[in-house]
């Protein structure tokens, strides 16, 4: 085979170099809002930026959700390939609620977000912060084939076992049956995902309890309660402009 020699320029780099992230969509075919499905298809998109300082806003701002669907974002490497298995992971902000106050110590954050999936960091607030919003808070890669994880009961010295509830900031549209996103309920057919605590009856795993936005409320106290409704983000239609300056776009977190 004959071989060919061609012309190199690394100042080419300069033109992508941290200026531009690559996206897919995770979301339902079957989604009821139209917008992601007209502007995009299933592939992996690139988005260009004219400066580094917004590509970088735009990474260290996710998770992106529009209109309810994740758009999955990771850095693009210079060399333009595209790691498919990169999108089997995305970054969140999840929550943890219902620690005793003694618990409330930052470097549990780190072990509590080792269970949701591979742990980034922690918010890094200071102990005042932490005791007085009552909750910890850690940035995670989560599997997004598998169920969200929602919880676990916490071991602590043989008292009454305390459900600690995972909330998640910003989280896409996801199946309460069995916690995975990407599909609805009426299309999920395998069997309720419960919790089952020691003493007690067993419970459904997810639910609205495992938003953020829903306060302190966890599977427990909201046994029964709204399990059938779906929080569907409508409403801010996306403006797909992100070669616009600073920060215009009205993309919704
Ligand atoms: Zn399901």
């Amino acid at each position: 085979m004959e071989m060919l020699e061609l012309f190199e320029d690394i100042t080419l780099e300069d033109v992508v170099l941290n200026k531009v992230c690559v996206g897919k969509v995770v979301g339902c075919k079957d989604m009821p809002a139209s917008v992601v499905k007209k502007i995009l298809t299933d592939g992996v998109m690139g988005f260009f930026f004219v400066e580094e300082d917004d590509c970088a806003f735009v990474l260290e701002k996710r998770p992106w959700i529009v209109n309810g669907v994740l758009l999955n974002l990771k850095p693009w490497s210079v060399e333009g390939e595209v790691r498919v298995a990169e999108f089997e992971v995305a970054s969140f902000w999840v929550q943890f609620h219902g620690l005793p106050t003694r618990f409330l110590k930052d470097e549990n954050a780190a072990i509590m977000g080792k269970k949701v999936g591979s742990f980034l960091k922690t918010d890094g607030k200071s102990k005042e912060v932490l005791v007085h919003r009552g909750y910890l808070c850690a940035y995670v890669d989560v599997w997004l084939k598998h169920p969200i994880p929602a919880g676990f009961f916490l071991n602590d010295d043989g008292k009454l076992e305390s459900w600690i509830q995972f909330k998640y900031e910003k989280l896409p549209h996801l199946c309460f049956n069995c916690g995975k996103l990407a599909h609805w309920n009426k299309e999920c057919f395998v069997p309720l995902a419960m919790v089952t605590p020691k003493v007690g009856e067993a419970v459904q795993m997810s639910g609205t309890w495992i938003k953020s936005e829903t306060g302190r409320v966890n599977c427990f106290t909201m046994k029964g309660k709204g399990v059938s409704k779906l929080i569907v983000d409508n409403g801010d239609a996306p403006e797909w402009d992100l070669n616009g300056k600073h920060r215009r776009g009205t993309w919704k977190r």
